[in-house]
């Protein structure tokens, strides 16, 4: 292809939502990810912004993973026209429906509440799209195998390499014509609890690293693992209190489970109630079970067993009970960053009272009701009023599935080749900045931030 190849940096930039990116070369249009963007209002006014290019003329997308910040714009370009192919792991589009079904209902939900408690900001508040639009998304998705060159035609292939950050994610190596991108997509750590780790993707030209904890390491814990949860479990139990976890439906729900499971086992916290209160919590756990390949021990989720007294809950009237059941107990819910869902609920009523727990456990983006609590706020606000935050507050940072600066750097170095260009993406400024000056010490490589919107040749 002697036209120009370019790319065309539409969300991730300078932020850690919003993941698109747009591949251009002659007359095929290739995005990379649909992300929604979440968190600062006006990083979210972009959902509602028209789209660079008329969806319709997409000629394929390609989704490193499931997360809602790489899937969940899908709906709404479908909504105004798109009608490519959705390209993904098999793993990966299980998730995503589940992930944009939720996703719409959520908004849903919120537009519900807004108008129906009067706090809505706008005038008209409409979800960014709704069931129906998913329901119009789902039939374009095609599954692809893991490590195999897939034709898209058009001089175009794909090829998915597994990343090690949730079930069913890949980083996407992509060639157009003579040149040739690679998307780390969102990467995990050298090992994963219970997935199989991330493996060495083919050389590109062109490489986008994701930079989420670009300025940080990790720490690895001294002792056991997991003394935060395991202490604030223990201590919080035994005051007659509740302790509360939000965390992520997707992988995060799932490695809780597999810690307070261990734990149990070792005796290192009491054995005490514990409720799955999602419903979407519930419904990946069953991807997760189904896909046992993937798994690093192939016995699907017998570990679960370890847990004596748990309670799955899918119906709201199982939910609304434990609103009355003061008992202790560990209440497992999403959304992890506390931005929608059951945990709202649970939230509300926790807060206020010194014997409860909130035990965070993963990265919380800028504005969200998680950061604020990881910060100490000693006030949120949940369903349009002031809750008092009086409970007990601690993040358990080692439940991160990202990798971390150490880690981010290693997957460059392990690349085959050495890339023209590195484009650091999926960061906060403060992160990628961090990133760009190692890359450019210790590998010697041209590393770029790009900002929003920017387009590059890459051919
Ligand atoms: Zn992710």
């Amino acid at each position: 292809m002697s036209t120009p190849v370019t790319l065309t940096f539409l969300g991730g930039a300078g932020t850690v939502t919003g993941s698109k990116f747009l591949l251009t070369g002659g007359d095929r249009r290739v995005l990379v990810d649909a992300g929604l963007f979440q968190g600062l209002k006006r990083l979210r006014l972009r959902n509602r912004a028209p789209f660079a290019v008329d969806p319709a003329l997409l000629d394929d997308v390609l989704l490193t993973h499931a997360h809602a910040d790489h899937t969940a714009y899908l709906p709404a370009l479908v909504k105004h026209g798109m009608s490519a192919p959705v390209h993904a792991t098999r793993p990966t589009l299980e998730l995503a429906d589940i992930v944009l079904r939720d996703a719409a209902h959520l908004q849903m939900l919120a537009t519900g509440d807004a108008i129906r408690g009067g706090y809505s900001k706008h005038a008209d508040p409409r979800p960014l799209y709704d069931l129906d639009d998913v329901e119009a998304t789902l039939p374009l998705m095609r599954p692809r195998p893991f490590d195999d060159d897939v034709d898209l035609g058009a001089g175009v292939t794909a090829r998915w390499t597994r990343a090690g950050h949730i079930l069913g994610s890949a980083s996407v190596h992509v060639t157009v014509g003579d040149t040739t991108v690679l998307f780390s997509g969102d990467l995990g750590r050298s090992t994963h609890p219970m997935l199989r780790p991330r493996q060495t993707p083919p050389a590109a030209r062109t490489v986008l690293v994701e930079s989420t904890y670009g300025s940080r390491l990790h720490i690895e814990p001294e002792g056991p693992a997991h003394e935060v949860l395991a202490e604030a479990v223990s201590t919080t139990i035994r005051g007659g209190g509740q302790v509360i976890i939000p965390a992520f439906a997707i992988d995060r729900t799932e490695a809780v489970l597999h810690a307070l499971a261990d734990m149990m086992a070792e005796g290192r916290i009491p054995v005490t109630p514990v409720v799955v209160d999602s419903p979407m919590s519930l419904r990946v756990l069953d991807v997760y079970r189904s896909h046992p390949d993937e798994m690093v021990e192939p016995t699907g989720s017998e570990w679960l067993q370890r847990i004596p007294d748990l309670r799955l809950t899918p119906s709201t009237a199982e939910s609304k009970a434990l609103n009355d059941d003061h008992r202790p107990m560990i209440i497992v819910s999403s959304s992890g960053m506390c931005e929608g869902g059951r945990v709202l609920h649970h939230l509300a009523r926790a807060l206020p009272h010194r014997r409860n727990c909130v035990v965070l456990t993963g990265y919380q983006a800028a504005g969200t009701r998680g950061r604020s609590l990881a910060e100490g706020s000693r006030r949120i606000k949940l369903f349009g009023r002031y809750t008092p935050v009086a409970a007990r507050v601690v993040s358990d940072g080692e439940f991160s599935v990202h990798a971390d600066a150490d880690d981010l750097i290693a997957w460059l170095a392990d690349l085959p080749a050495e890339p023209e260009t590195v484009y650091i993406v999926h960061g906060e400024q403060r992160s990628s900045q961090a990133l760009q000056e190692r890359i450019e010490q210790e590998l010697g490589w041209t590393a770029v931030v790009p900002t929003m919107d920017e387009v590059v040749r890459v051919d």
